[in-house]
């Protein structure tokens, strides 16, 4: 399926959802490309084709709509698939990077054993944003010794340039507006 076509997928897939979880926050709800087996599909071998299934080791999946991708790119390509959680959920000893939320703080951990150094990993999320929870993952794989040779999301949020805090990497997203 080529670019226009799996952006076209996704943009007849979201629900615009006004004010949620805030005020002024028009929140991306992409459960429905989820919902739909044969949309769910094209969007996963869309992200594999982007960048190649031999091109990374471990698929990285951000809490928790960025499992659902991982877990899909995991399996299709035989990639281990890494769960960067929400502080406080792992149970063995942890790496942890911070980030700035619009009000306060928010943390995401990996186990410190996770990630072996010079690992190749892909980080999937469904919405790029302000790039901060892209930016918390990187900083965990490269503590780590990982290498992120890329990310992947359903839907940049452009105007709010995340990609800069992550360049000069390969950003790939399905829809950007
Ligand atoms: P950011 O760290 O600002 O790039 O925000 C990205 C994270 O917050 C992702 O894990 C998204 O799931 C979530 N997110 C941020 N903004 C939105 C939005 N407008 N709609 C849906 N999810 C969002």
């Amino acid at each position: 399926m080529d670019e226009k076509a799996l952006a076209d997928l996704v943009v007849g897939h979201v629900v615009d959802v006004p004010d949620f979880p805030h005020a002024g926050i028009l929140f991306k709800d992409i459960t429905p490309l989820f919902g739909d087996g044969a949309a769910f599909r094209q969007v996963v071998d869309g992200i594999v084709d982007h960048h190649g299934r031999s091109s990374f080791d471990v698929v990285a999946g951000v809490e928790a709509r960025g499992f659902l991708l991982a877990g899909a790119i995991g399996y299709a390509t035989g990639a281990g698939v890494l769960p960067v959680r929400k502080a406080g959920k792992l149970p063995r000893e942890v790496l942890a990077a911070s980030y700035a939320l619009e009000y306060g703080e928010a943390t995401l951990e990996v186990h410190r054993d996770a990630i072996e150094p010079g690992q190749r990993i892909l980080v999937v999320d469904d919405v790029l944003a302000t790039g901060g929870t892209a930016e918390a993952t990187l900083s965990l794989i490269e503590q780590a010794g990982g290498i992120v040779t890329g990310f992947s999301v359903l839907i940049e949020l452009a105007f709010l340039s995340g990609r800069a805090r992550l360049a000069p990497r390969d950003v790939h997203a399905l829809l950007t507006v």
